[in-house]
């Protein structure tokens, strides 16, 4: 798997909205790649701060968009 397809992966994976399969594939790539570990990170860490700020178990979708947006716009750099 390469980087791209985890970070496609990557929101499902933290909603755990994932398959067995792909979970494990994922954890996988994650024990190899630094960076992709790193964005995967800064989702939660942001994620976690947001549920914070707005007191809700789920973080609005319009952040979610947004943020899965920038870390695939850094990422492309
Ligand atoms: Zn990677």
């Amino acid at each position: 798997m390469n980087c791209k397809k985890v970070i496609k992966l990557i929101s499902d994976y933290i909603d755990k909205e994932i398959e067995e399969t792909q979970r494990e594939i994922v954890e996988e790539h994650l024990k190899i790649c630094r960076r992709c570990l790193s964005i995967l990170n800064t989702i939660e860490k942001t994620i976690f701060l947001s549920k914070t700020l707005y007191k809700r178990k789920k973080v609005p979708k319009r952040i979610e968009k947004t943020l899965y947006y920038q870390i695939r716009i850094r990422y492309k750099k």
